[in-house]
């Protein structure tokens, strides 16, 4: 551990949804290891679990939706914690700020040289420069997705969106066709116009932007946004790689599944989860659970109490006689402890909804993909699994049991699986590059420590 900078304090805030806690937290995590003091700023809805991070100070403050059922949180409330959050992040940080100045000894007297925030929580750019406070804002999404939420910003300006064909390319953003774009299946055009395009404008206000991804992997994306964004960029993903920082998790991790899949051969099982927000119908649901028991194939799934849009619904219930014919060859888990999950020999392939951390956590393991991508960025992060990297193939949205079981065998037991196996192994590798010592991320890492000392 380097203590030279200790003395130097940090202050972050986290967007409160498991998928963006994450990632700052173990950004936290890497920086405490460099020798930076570390405060969270959180909001009390979903506020992280303090006792696994001992060595930070937590400071929540007022949300206003701390009520509010986790399951049930919207793009419309990620709106609502950009306005209810001006008034108490302000004071906090005021609070913060002027201690040190009035303080000599303890913790209070280390300067605070900048704000670390979620770009989607993109209020705080203002709140920091009315402070005169430097802010870097962390995406915690593809650098490929960022670039089209800028550009629909601007094509919705323009009022020119794409309203043909869905499977036509886009030709500004290859390789997304039409509807790979957030603006398809969403009821809600307004408000994710108005989150997106002030998320990309105070990205762009703000003293720098980090990402949770590794220049391998995203290169063009990478220059393109360096001559659309000219501001300081630091590119020091897979975060988890670089520290594996203690669980954020919100939901307790059933770790009983490890021991299951210790009694299954390796590379055999497929692992099943949609990450911490996506629900399904129960049509859906019973189709999967055919899918997967019908392929044949051992799998762990992942069905959260709250995964199903009936909200009245708590656990889920299951097909006739699915839970016997799976005896011996199904385990099923509320959440289980994913980064674990996917580095145990017997998993062989992913199925995800492309959330990005489950996307990087998969391609860190090697491990290939079958997608079916929901909503926001999941459609371009998916495109580019199947597409690009072509570690994946994707499944059709609404996909009955018959080309469920298809798509399971196609990728853990046929020919393509294989192949696509052995070009995961490579980006895996790539990954590995990055974080040890000389790779791309380490050297971005020092960048982004000289920037944070040069405030
Ligand atoms: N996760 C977990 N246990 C599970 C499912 C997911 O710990 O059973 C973690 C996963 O490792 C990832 C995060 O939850 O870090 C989900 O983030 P992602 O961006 O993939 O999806 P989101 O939940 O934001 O849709």
């Amino acid at each position: 551990m380097e203590q030279k900078r200790r003395g130097v304090r940090l202050v972050l805030f986290p967007c409160p949804l498991q998928g963006h806690i994450n990632p700052m937290l173990q950004l936290a995590s890497i920086l405490y290891s460099k020798g930076f003091s570390i405060t969270i700023i959180h909001t009390r809805f979903n506020s992280p679990n303090s006792s696994n991070f001992p060595h930070f100070t937590f400071i929540p403050i007022p949300d206003g939706i701390s009520d509010l059922d986790p399951n049930s949180i919207s793009l419309a409330h990620l709106s609502l914690l950009n306005i209810n959050c001006v008034v108490p992040l302000r004071d906090c940080l005021l609070r913060l700020l002027s201690n040190h100045n009035i303080t000599t000894s303890s913790a209070e007297a280390e300067p605070i040289p900048c704000l670390i925030s979620d770009a989607i929580m993109h209020f705080t750019q203002g709140v920091a420069d009315s402070l005169n406070l430097p802010r870097l804002a962390l995406r915690t999404s593809s650098v490929e997705s960022f670039l089209s939420f800028a550009a629909f910003s601007v094509s919705w300006q323009k009022n020119c969106l794409p309203d043909s064909q869905l499977e036509t390319p886009v030709t500004e953003l290859p390789p997304l066709i039409v509807k790979d774009l957030p603006m398809i299946n969403t009821f809600t055009l307004d408000c994710m116009y108005q989150l997106l395009g002030s998320m990309v404008d105070q990205a762009k206000a703000s003293s720098g932007l980090i990402w949770n991804s590794f220049d391998d992997l995203e290169q063009s994306a990478l220059a393109t946004l360096s001559q659309q964004f000219p501001i300081p960029v630091f590119t020091i993903g897979p975060f988890h790689k670089l520290f594996s920082a203690s669980s954020s998790s919100l939901l307790t991790q059933d770790h009983s599944c490890i021991a299951w899949l210790d009694t299954q051969p390796p590379k055999s099982v497929i692992y099943v989860s949609y990450g911490s927000l996506v629900s399904i119908d129960e049509a859906e649901f019973v189709e999967m659970a055919w899918g997967l028991a019908n392929s044949n194939c051992p799998f762990l799934w992942v069905v959260r109490s709250g995964m199903f849009h009936d909200s009245e619904r708590v656990g889920p219930l299951w097909p006739d006689g699915f839970l016997e014919t799976i005896k011996g060859k199904g385990c099923i888990v509320e959440w289980a402890p994913q980064q674990d999950v996917l580095a145990h020999p017997a998993v062989g392939g992913f199925w995800t909804h492309n959330g990005w951390n489950s996307t990087l956590e998969s391609i860190c393991e090697g491990v290939p993909m079958l997608c079916l991508p929901c909503f926001g960025d999941q459609s371009m992060n998916a495109r580019l699994v199947s597409h690009v990297w072509m570690v994946g193939l994707q499944l059709e949205n609404k996909s009955e049991r018959g080309q469920i079981e298809r798509s399971i065998r196609r990728l853990m037991v046929e020919k393509e699986g294989e192949e696509m196996r052995e070009r995961v192994a490579s980006l895996k590798e790539k990954a590995e590059v990055c974080v040890n010592k000389g790779g791309s991320s380490c050297k971005s890492l020092e960048d982004l420590m000289a920037r944070i000392l040069s405030f």
